[in-house]
């Protein structure tokens, strides 16, 4: 009998893995499980990339248009609690499931058990029939999300101080996520993940595999080919109909809260890359000059090409620093399937990739190498740091690295008043908190000015792509 094994094929994208997951779907007779955070909202097929009717006949798919394009909170708390369940059913069929994606928090909470759940999710799941209605319980981080960055920052320093440390201030989504585990399970998030961390089998990221020897496979190519392929792609998509669906949607769905000037393109399917990037052009469609409409697609086209560039970097820097980096004992390996070119997928990508999950199927070990880069180590990605010259908050080394090397920083170095003088601000690489203001002759520095928190940090920019609900911090 096959050994029970999960397989998992990343890739940023464009680079093909709805393909590859399909074909290994056929021939191994495998089921597939897209963990995609746009895809599982009914609508906008085209540009949330998925696979078309006549693909999903030959293989069957799930967790793809299930949920109400309303639904602004649906969350990755319930993705992982369906698609767990859905896992389980395929393995007692004997069939292998795949899963093929996509978002990186909803592939991190499939492959490990990091999630905590709340009250509020565990209510959730028990309305779970089918598609989702948007009349679903109130969010409670939604509802906190209302308030402004210091006030939600101060509330989760009060319950949870390092926590709070840990996150920026304009990080809304992720003060509210921790402040919403303290408000419904009364234990702070701090408490909750040092227990989960205590289990066995953890490493410093996350909690133990749910799958022990997943098959991993990444789809990646060079970058400047990726590019390419991508910009040909939104074009192919236009000759698929790319205008129609946004302009069907943006009447269905957008036009009454663009009217009432409520449009949120923060949460749910809104936020999906390639529909905000239409806004100018959809609001004015019709109302305006033929030619500024015109003007107004391209530029949409422009950038729904430039950000689908940045989320594939995006995507691979991921896999590099979630996987191939090694960071910890609980970290599976990743074989890497390199697309050099399409012509050549038959021998370059499908074959090694059926012979490394049929050795997983097998219980053996793949011919194949698994990739490994060698990461930065004692890097601190959430270590607290405020630049008093800048009045600013940044979360991270390396962050902090950048900010004292950037453009901002030197300026204010330059016009800094003459009392701090001797505080050498490049050569305090490790200056972090406001105790380590003491200049050499020990003086102490003086705080004046207010730290303006409602201005985006650019070096700890709040994620707008996905609701960020791992609790991995
Ligand atoms: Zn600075």
């Amino acid at each position: 009998m096959a050994a029970r094994c999960l397989v998992v094929v990343l890739g940023a994208t464009g680079t093909g893995k709805s393909k590859l997951a399909l074909q290994l779907g056929r021939a191994l007779g495998g089921e597939i499980l897209s963990a995609d955070s746009m895809q599982v909202y009914e609508g906008l097929d085209i540009i949330t990339n998925k696979v078309t009717p006549e693909e999903q006949q030959l293989c069957k798919h799930h967790m793809i248009s299930f949920v109400d394009p309303l639904v602004s909170n649906f969350t990755v708390v319930e993705f992982r609690n369906r698609a767990v369940a859905l896992i389980e059913e395929i393995f007692a069929q004997n069939k292998i499931p795949i899963v093929v994606g996509g978002t990186n928090y909803y592939i991190e909470s499939l492959l490990w058990k990091t999630l905590i759940d709340t009250k509020a999710s565990s209510q959730y799941v028990s309305c779970w029939n089918g598609t989702m209605s948007p009349q679903t319980l109130t969010d409670r981080k939604a509802q906190l999300e209302q308030l402004n960055c210091q006030e939600l920052h101060l509330r989760l320093t009060q319950v949870d101080p390092e926590m709070a440390a840990k996150l920026h201030p304009n990080d809304k989504r992720k003060v509210a996520r921790s402040l919403q585990v303290f408000e419904e399970t009364g234990i702070s998030h701090t408490e909750l993940l040092r227990r989960q961390q205590a289990e066995v089998g953890s490493g410093p990221l996350s909690g133990p595999l749910r799958y022990p020897k997943p098959c991993i496979l990444w789809l990646h190519m060079d970058q400047e080919v990726l590019d390419k392929r991508l910009s040909a792609r939104v074009d192919q998509m236009l000759v698929d109909g790319l205008l129609t669906e946004l302009q069907d949607f943006h009447r269905r769905y957008n036009q009454q809260k663009v009217s009432e000037n409520s449009q949120d393109y923060q949460h749910g399917i809104f936020q999906s890359i390639g529909f905000k990037e239409f806004h100018e052009y959809l609001v004015t469609e019709g109302t305006c000059p033929p030619e500024t409409s015109a003007i107004l697609l391209q530029n949409g086209i422009q950038a729904l090409k430039q950000v689908t560039q940045k989320y594939a970097r995006k995507q691979n820097k991921w896999i590099r620093n979630r996987f191939l980096k090694r960071p910890g004992p609980n970290v599976p390996p990743v074989y890497g399937l390199e697309v050099k070119d399409i012509t050549d997928w038959e021998e370059s990508v499908l074959k090694p990739a059926l012979q490394i999950v049929s050795s997983f199927l097998q219980d053996k070990e793949p011919a194949a190498q698994p990739l490994r880069i060698d990461g930065e180590t004692n890097e601190n990605r959430r270590s607290h740091h405020k630049c008093e010259l800048c009045n600013r908050i940044i979360i991270g080394d390396r962050e902090w690295e950048a900010h004292i090397k950037s453009k901002s920083h030197r300026h204010h170095l330059k016009k800094r008043p003459r009392d701090l003088g001797a505080v050498e601000m490049q050569d305090h690489p490790k200056l972090t908190h406001r105790d380590d203001l003491t200049t050499e002759a020990g003086d102490r520095v003086v705080l004046t000015a207010e730290y303006d928190l409602t201005q985006t940090d650019r070096e700890n920019p709040v994620p707008v792509a996905g609701n960020d609900l791992a609790s991995t911090v």
